[in-house]
């Protein structure tokens, strides 16, 4: 293992049963993957996905994948499985061979924090017997809501009509900022369906009081995933480049295997390990401090979605932090036009529940709230002031006085964007366009 081409893709370890009663498992990887693997592990979320692709050859073997993602969610694939099954035996080995293989080229214990698998019960066995010291077991949430669109709502005989509504409420329970505000949400659901018992009884023993309750955002934290997105697409891929949707006979399976793990480990791509606000965020955030609209109640901060509304009212904070709530209406009304973010202490860090402020742990509202808590630095943009008149002529290219008009560009033309607030400042003076210049 050691001496190969680190792109060239061999087998961690192997499991030879007879294919019936005890399973066959081949674990293939190269060192590029291990790599990915070891950036994964450096990063602060440590995060893994699991999932099994079918109909790859003619023996109607699955192949078991391991991928993560980085904080760009660039998708990196760690291990292949082909194996006679999936079930807690093969994903259990599949596991086992990952840490076995980490140990082997980085001579260190394989420490994850979030593993995402699809919603079947015996992958959390396996994820927690191989990783007992885990913070989350997540569930996708893409498939339990395609799980209830596609059989549930129908085998419960909930009307057409309602179904379309669970599922938009499914989406904002996904969405919420904690366990409390989920129990006050579905006690609130409940009540309002309650013609559905059958129905809700069967989610609530499915989806919450079970090991499969992990999909919402609180039981994460930002730039993890929540979908099985990142597995599902590279499933898709090897479906569409490799095997050509065709079920191979097994040994051109695993020769096409073995290229596609070459293919994918030249790519060499980088793994980004966070993700920080770009210039343009910066000054949108400034922007946004500046409109002073933060309504804070707790830990909790509030802006509307509207902002042009201006701000939230007092009343609708304490309502949201204290969950008063007596119907599911109001409380799906705050959800919707509502940003809330959390400051948390220790570290002093800002969340936004915002869709993609939590997706990619960056976004708008968390910078202006950040500059508002003095956590960051305000960016200033300093606009060139416009003139009357027309534009002047075009001056001699290489003339002297211009070059030191650039060097030291005069600061009483200038006028400020974002004026209030006492933050520590960044001064960013945009290019003036060549013909404006003279
Ligand atoms: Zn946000």
């Amino acid at each position: 293992m050691q001496k190969n081409n680190s792109n060239e893709a061999f087998i961690i370890d192997a499991l030879f049963g007879n294919g019936l009663e005890t399973p066959i498992c081949l674990v293939f990887s190269s060192r590029t993957c291990l790599k990915y693997l070891h950036e994964a592990l450096s990063t602060r979320t440590r995060m893994l996905a699991l999932d099994g692709t079918f109909k790859l050859n003619s023996l109607g073997f699955p192949m078991l994948c391991a991928t993560t993602l980085d904080a760009s969610h660039k998708i990196f694939p760690l291990a292949f499985a082909p194996s006679s099954s999936e079930c807690e035996e093969t994903i259990t080995f599949l596991l086992k061979s990952l840490v076995k293989g980490y140990k082997f080229f980085y001579n260190k214990t394989l420490d994850i924090n979030y593993v995402m698998t699809d919603c079947a019960i015996y992958m959390y066995t396996s994820v927690s017997q191989v990783y007992p010291s885990i913070k989350s077991h997540l569930s996708c949430f893409f498939h339990v809501k395609e799980n209830q669109r596609k059989r549930s709502l129908a085998e419960y005989r909930v009307s057409k009509e309602d179904r379309k509504d669970i599922l938009f409420h499914l989406d904002i329970m996904h969405e919420l900022v904690s366990q409390e505000h989920f129990k006050k949400y579905w006690k609130l659901f409940k009540e309002y369906y309650s013609e559905y018992e059958d129905y809700t009884t069967y989610f609530e023993n499915t989806y919450i009081n079970s090991p499969l309750s992990k999909w919402h955002f609180f039981n994460t934290e930002p730039n993890t995933f929540l979908t099985n997105n990142c597995s599902e697409s590279l499933n898709a891929m090897i479906k569409r480049d490799w095997t050509n949707r065709e079920r191979k006979p097994f040994h051109i399976f695993l020769r096409t295997l073995k290229d596609c793990i070459f293919q994918l480990s030249l790519e060499k791509k980088t793994f980004q390990s966070e993700i920080e606000a770009n210039t343009n965020l910066q000054i949108a955030g400034a922007n946004l401090q500046s409109k002073n609209l933060f309504v804070n109640f707790k830990e909790y901060y509030f802006l509307k979605k509207k902002q042009e509304e201006g701000q939230v009212s007092m009343s609708q904070a304490r309502r949201f932090v204290n969950l008063t709530y007596t119907n599911l209406k109001d409380f799906k009304s705050d959800c919707l036009n509502l940003i809330v973010l959390k400051f948390n202490n220790s570290p002093k860090s800002v969340t936004c529940f915002c869709n993609s402020g939590f997706k990619y742990g960056v976004c708008v509202h968390k910078v202006a709230l950040e500059i508002h808590l003095e956590l960051r630095q305000k960016i200033v943009l300093l606009v060139p002031k416009k003139k009357r008149g027309r534009k002047r002529k075009a001056a001699p290219a290489l003339s002297r006085q211009e070059d030191e008009e650039r060097l030291k560009p005069s600061q009483k033309r200038m006028r400020e964007r974002n004026l209030p607030g006492n933050v520590p400042r960044v001064t960013i003076t945009l290019n003036k366009k060549t013909s404006q210049k003279k």
